[in-house]
């Protein structure tokens, strides 16, 4: 197979990285090199900085629907396009095909919905009396940073970057070493193609240290939206917190999934398995806590590893896509041993699959983990693949409390027929979505963002073109 050169879009053109070097992308199903991945420094960041400092006036100030017209166009372009987007996700994270199609499709209603909300920005008039006119204006950032995790590449960079546009900034997009290909062929498709003016949208490409940093810390980067680990998160909010700099942090999570006696267990079981195994797990809001009352532990929990036991992992149309990075293909074994120190027992998995047809790629087991207590690290930790645990509730009280007991609050599910339950324990469960009786419910036009160490701020929905503004009072006195 060749190796693909893959190289930033600074200014309307595909540019070399300054100095010169490149790192190795691979192919998950495979493990083998497939390509060289430019390896940006601060030289490029200025470039792109400069690029997209050049163009905001013109973006800025054109008229909103204009603007929202030409992103109106990218999702044309996108969906045109689907095939090639979607093959160039397979190759560098190893998607199961319907997965990588569901979510180009996804990259394709963002730029729809926020091209369509583009006019959507108006100010507020405020009543002062007689005397003096007052008014708001919802003004946008400037240049702004998208940096991007590899599980779901150009779906969060169109999550982060298409309200940024809308609402009149400019963008450097930074994705994930492991995953640059389609945000960069996104770039050159929304210039050659859908009149989008060069310099509004720049990716630079690269490892964080190295390119993520020189961004957040540079002096014309207006506001960073941060979607990744914890770990990093923080990093960023460091140098964030000195320059005073406006962040969205999109976190991880360990999501509870909440069954309770009375659900449709016939919706429930394949629900509950599809909200942990969607992507191979390597899903943020996975539903990763499974929480289900005693009465119905037993026969649920066999009704979740029997759903399992025929889900293949394998490259194509196999429903478990391997892990798309070396180092969570470790991870995900390292918590296999975890759980075995713990004395967890595997209703399922637990171990690697059968190496045989599975191309040395990195696949790992689903595996469904019972016995567990929500004080074990297999329940607190966030392993980011395709493991759950199951954790026995006597009371609803006891259900949100260790729903709630965890440093992180992403998503939460409760599966239910009692609708006043739904709305009581929704109310109470601390974390930014929650879903009743489907696991992941929703789409680009609900709000999502975490509680508690899974960040802050919102993507999505109309709050998300919000947080790419900020607000002017002008108050005149007549
Ligand atoms: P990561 O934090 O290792 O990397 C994310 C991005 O940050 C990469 O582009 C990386 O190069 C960059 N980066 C790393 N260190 C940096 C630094 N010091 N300064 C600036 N940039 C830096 O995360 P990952 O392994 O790519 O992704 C997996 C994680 O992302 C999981 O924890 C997952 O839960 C989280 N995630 C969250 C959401 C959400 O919406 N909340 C969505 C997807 C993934």
């Amino acid at each position: 197979m060749t190796i693909q050169r893959l190289e930033h879009f600074i200014n309307g053109v595909t540019s070399p990285p300054a100095s010169g070097a490149y790192v190795e992308g691979f192919n998950p199903a495979s493990g083998a090199v497939i390509s060289h991945v430019a390896r940006g420094t601060a030289n490029d960041v200025d470039a792109a900085v400069a690029a997209a400092k050049a163009a905001l006036p013109a973006w800025r100030d054109m008229r909103p629907i204009a603007r929202g017209r030409i992103l109106t166009e990218m999702a044309r372009a996108i969906r045109a396009h689907a095939d090639e987007l979607a093959a160039i996700e397979r190759r560098e994270t190893g998607k199961a095909v319907a997965q990588a199609r569901g979510e180009i499709e996804g990259v394709a209603l963002y730029f729809e919905f926020y091209g369509g909300l583009a006019t959507a920005l108006q100010g507020e008039q405020i009543n002062l009396g007689n005397g003096y006119h007052s008014y708001t204006r919802r003004e946008p950032y400037g240049v702004i940073a998208a940096i991007l995790p590899w599980n779901a590449p150009l779906n969060q960079a169109a999550r982060a970057c298409s309200p940024a546009l809308a609402a009149g900034n400019t963008v450097i997009a930074k994705p994930s070493e492991a995953t640059s290909g389609s945000v960069l062929e996104l770039a050159r498709i929304a210039v050659q193609e859908c009149g989008l003016p060069k310099g509004v949208f720049n990716v630079v490409t690269g490892l964080g240290k190295e390119v993520g940093e020189p961004l957040v810390a540079h002096r014309d980067v207006r506001k960073v939206a941060f979607t990744g680990s914890v770990r990093a998160g923080r990093e960023v909010g460091r140098v964030a917190a000195e320059r005073i700099l406006p962040l969205t942090l999109e976190l991880g999570g360990k999501s509870p999934d909440i069954v309770f006696a009375d659900a449709d267990l016939t919706l429930a079981a394949p629900g509950v398995v599809r909200g942990f195994l969607m992507n191979a797990g390597q899903v943020c809001l996975a539903g990763t806590r499974i929480l289900v009352e005693r009465s119905i532990h037993d026969t649920l929990v066999n009704m979740l590893a029997e759903s399992m036991r025929t889900m293949r992992a394998g490259s194509g149309d196999a429903e478990i896509g391997p892990m798309t990075t070396r180092g969570q293909y470790e991870k995900v074994q390292e918590y296999y041993e975890i759980a075995r120190a713990e004395g967890a027992t595997a209703m399922i998995g637990g171990a690697l699959p059968d190496p045989h047809g599975l191309d040395g790629g990195w696949y790992v087991s689903p595996t469904l983990y019972a016995g567990v207590t929500n004080h074990m690290r297999i329940a607190r930790e966030e392993i980011f693949g395709p493991v759950a645990c199951v954790i026995p509730f006597a009371t609803e009280a006891e259900a949100i409390e260790i729903a709630n007991d965890t440093e992180y609050g992403l998503g939460a599910g409760l599966w239910t027929r009692d609708l006043a339950r739904a709305h009581r324990v929704a109310a109470q469960l601390d974390a930014g979505q929650i879903y009743v009786n489907e696991y992941l419910a929703g789409g680009v036009e609900t709000p999502l963002g975490g509680y508690k160490s899974s960040g802050y701020g919102r993507e999505k929905g109309l709050e998300a073109l919000h947080h790419y503004t900020h607000v002017k009072c002008v108050t005149i006195k007549l």
